[in-house]
């Protein structure tokens, strides 16, 4: 099989690196070793930043029609129930970044993308079909490829390889021959609930995050509303197999664990039955642009970067990457595909770090303690709009 661009991985950065590609005119061969498509039930947060590419890419429609557009952020001291701090967001962040700002469940945000590249055209999807092996040579990249449901193997050459492959990326670990991602000592609890099951107290239509020593829950409506996505994060030992995207999590479990929470998160958490756990990993903060691949290979997503979800930018700097892949490779400046994915690498790699560090930076903010605790409180009771807005990385 001979494909120019072919994209390992169909997850939120492979199908928008393919939806990028298809909207500027490229072909590109996409191989998912997942035999179907079951995004878990999680929600995710897309900043004003990456609502502004979707809007670019002409999805607004389709955002609106699944998504949530939360009014306000608010950060509540997880013990006391205080409200430090509030940002407004709605008209706000569209006057102020030209876009809103979004909640969204997981499985919508990928059918949305999904839905895009078929009617785009251009990408040739294949399910079932696990990369096994990678090298290159200065002409192309050659892949090994497994049928996961047959076991029969094919050899794919291609001219420029993006790994989309996420935070157990083995395009990297074969391309860079670098080590495996570390883990963090963090656990993420998520639930998602329909917002009627709630009792009337517990509907919230805002973005909250409730800030307690050692662990912080988060909770915003997506589904338009119909649906609440809670994530608790906590420290602990991972459960099982790191490289297992999730488990089944013991309702009990998390309930024992934020046992001294104030009582309407309590009540939140114990109205909640059924929760799912994802041990948390990361790399550290990107060092230079030979992170984001070598050579006729490049990395987008968790593949290059994986993080802390305390910023909510994973999957947005997944989509960033793709917009930004896919220009380099349109613009005439760029003669080689080499040439290409070194200037993308190089645009890249700086924000990619500088969200990562951030994120790590606002995980310990969240999880404060003692005297730290007491002056982030006091700090958000003062400025909150100011230290809650990022406008380096929401701005154009
Ligand atoms: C608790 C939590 C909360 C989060 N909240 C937010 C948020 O609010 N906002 C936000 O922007 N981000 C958030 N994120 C981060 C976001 O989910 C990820 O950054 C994003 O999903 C990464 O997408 P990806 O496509 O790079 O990787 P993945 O989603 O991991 O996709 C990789 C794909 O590659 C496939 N694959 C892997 N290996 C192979 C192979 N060898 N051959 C073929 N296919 C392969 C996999 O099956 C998978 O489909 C959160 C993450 C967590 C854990």
């Amino acid at each position: 099989m001979q494909n120019k661009i072919t994209i390992v991985g169909g997850g939120i950065g492979g199908m928008a690196t393919a939806l990028a590609l298809g909207r500027s005119g490229h072909s590109a061969l996409l191989l998912e070793r997942a035999p179907s498509f079951s995004e878990v039930g999680a929600g995710i947060q897309l900043g004003p930043n990456v609502v502004r590419i979707l809007q670019a890419w002409g999805q607004m429609d389709r955002l609106k029609a699944v998504a949530y557009f939360p009014q306000a952020l608010r950060a509540r001291n997880a013990i006391s129930g205080e409200v430090v701090g509030e940002k407004r967001l709605g008209q706000d962040t569209v006057q102020r970044y030209q876009a809103p700002y979004a909640t969204i469940a997981r499985a919508d945000m990928h059918s949305l993308l999904v839905a895009a590249v078929a009617q785009t055209g251009g990408i040739d999807m294949h399910l079932g079909h696990e990369v096994t092996a990678v090298t290159q040579d200065e002409k192309s990249v050659h892949l090994q490829v497994q049928r996961t449901e047959t076991g029969s193997t094919d050899v794919v050459d291609t001219k420029l390889l993006v790994g989309a492959d996420g935070v157990w990326s083995r395009v990297r670990a074969q391309v860079m021959r670098s080590g495996g991602p570390r883990q963090t000592g963090h656990l993420a609890y998520r639930a998602m609930v329909p917002m009627a099951s709630l009792p009337e107290n517990l509907r919230t239509q805002e973005v909250t995050a409730w800030m307690g020593p050692d662990f912080h829950v988060v909770q915003y409506p997506v589904r338009g509303g119909e649906m609440l996505n809670v994530v608790a994060i906590v420290h602990g030992d991972p459960p099982g197999d790191l490289t297992s995207w999730d488990h089944g999590a013991n309702a009990a479990e998390i309930q024992l664990l934020l046992s001294r929470a104030h009582p309407s998160l309590r009540d939140l958490i114990y109205a909640i039955g059924h929760w799912r756990l994802w041990a948390l990993c990361d790399r550290p903060p990107m060092r230079s642009s030979g992170e984001h691949g070598s050579g006729r290979v490049v990395l987008v997503g968790d593949a290059a970067h994986p993080m802390r979800p305390y910023l909510a930018q994973g999957a947005c700097m997944a989509i960033e990457d793709a917009a930004a892949l896919a220009r380099h490779l349109t613009e005439k400046g760029s003669s080689t595909v080499p040439k290409a994915l070194a200037a993308f690498a190089a645009e890249r790699w700086p924000r990619n770090a500088r969200v990562q560090a951030r994120s790590i930076r606002n995980g310990e903010i969240y999880h404060a303690k003692g005297l730290m605790q007491v002056a982030r409180d006091m700090a958000l009771r003062l400025a909150a709009p100011r230290l809650m807005d990022v406008p380096w990385l929401y701005r154009a």
